[in-house]
């Protein structure tokens, strides 16, 4: 098989209903939580950036669903972590905000991975808190010693993380408080400051849609990364509901 090869990947889904066993803070901004279930005795998640459905019931009684990243399982035990950025208002955000150990969610998928391989020379990841479950779980798996530099974009310096890693990770990171420059700018300065290794790299970049296209334009455009490299995302855009863009091509 070729070098870099994205391979997808196709996966029975099913609903599955979880019970909250423990909550913990990251930072002001972020809930992780922890979820046990006999029923993830089954689950699969073959990639970093494979996404869930989460179900919601609404106040009129509808249910919504929003997409969310399983950040860590384990089948043998039964656990499935997801890390929850709390942000102004919305279904998800409102429940996470809420949540206390005992309470249930039903979740869906994931329907599919497309797996990046372990065998770029570097990897950059970049992100808001949304991509950073994301993010730390692709650090976490990644393959000892391969150098892979991360760009996340948080509030303040608590709600920075850490990741537990045998890579070679650098971790760099943009805050928003205390400036009046827009997302996007926070970002692309950041990244002017990073130096890139010349060999061959992955890019992968989630954030709200138009900074997540800005940034895309920037490596594709400006610093001539290969397309094939790089995969781009909107995980949510600023003003629309449920409104994500999973994969930026224009
Ligand atoms: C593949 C994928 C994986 C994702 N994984 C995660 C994850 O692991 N953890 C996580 O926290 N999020 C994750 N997200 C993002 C999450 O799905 C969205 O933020 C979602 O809109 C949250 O739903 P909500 O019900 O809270 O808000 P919505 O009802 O969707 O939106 C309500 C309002 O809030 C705004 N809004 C939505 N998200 C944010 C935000 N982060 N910051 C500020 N304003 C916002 C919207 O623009 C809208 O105006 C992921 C998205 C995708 C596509």
């Amino acid at each position: 098989m070729s070098r870099h090869q994205i391979i997808r990947q196709r996966h029975d889904t099913r609903r599955r209903t979880l019970t909250v066993a423990s909550i913990e803070a990251l930072g002001d901004h972020m809930r992780r939580m922890v979820f046990t279930s006999p029923e993830l005795h089954d689950f699969v998640s073959a990639s970093a950036d494979d996404h869930i459905k989460l179900f919601f019931a609404t106040a009129d009684g509808e249910t919504v669903m929003r997409d969310f990243t399983p950040r860590r399982f384990d089948t043998a035990k039964g656990t499935l972590t997801i890390d929850f950025a709390l942000h102004d208002a919305g279904p998800a955000t409102q429940w996470a905000a809420a949540a206390q150990v005992g309470d249930t969610l039903a979740i869906g998928g994931p329907r599919g991975s497309a797996v990046v391989p372990d065998d770029f020379d570097w990897y950059l990841l970049i992100g808001d808190e949304t991509a950073l479950p994301a993010i730390g779980r692709r650090v976490e798996e990644l393959r000892s010693g391969v150098p892979v530099i991360t760009l996340g974009l948080v509030n303040g310096a608590d709600d920075e993380q850490t990741f537990a890693t045998h890579a070679k990770w650098t971790g760099h990171w943009v805050h928003r408080a205390g400036t009046d420059a827009s997302d996007t700018d926070l970002l692309l300065e950041a990244l002017w400051n990073i130096a890139l290794p010349r060999s061959e790299g992955f890019v992968w970049i989630a954030a709200e849609t138009a900074v997540a296209k800005a940034l895309r334009s920037h490596l594709l455009d400006r610093l001539g990364h290969p397309r094939e490299w790089l995969k781009a995302a909107g995980y949510w855009t600023r003003g629309h509901a449920d409104a994500a863009d999973k994969a930026l091509d224009g």
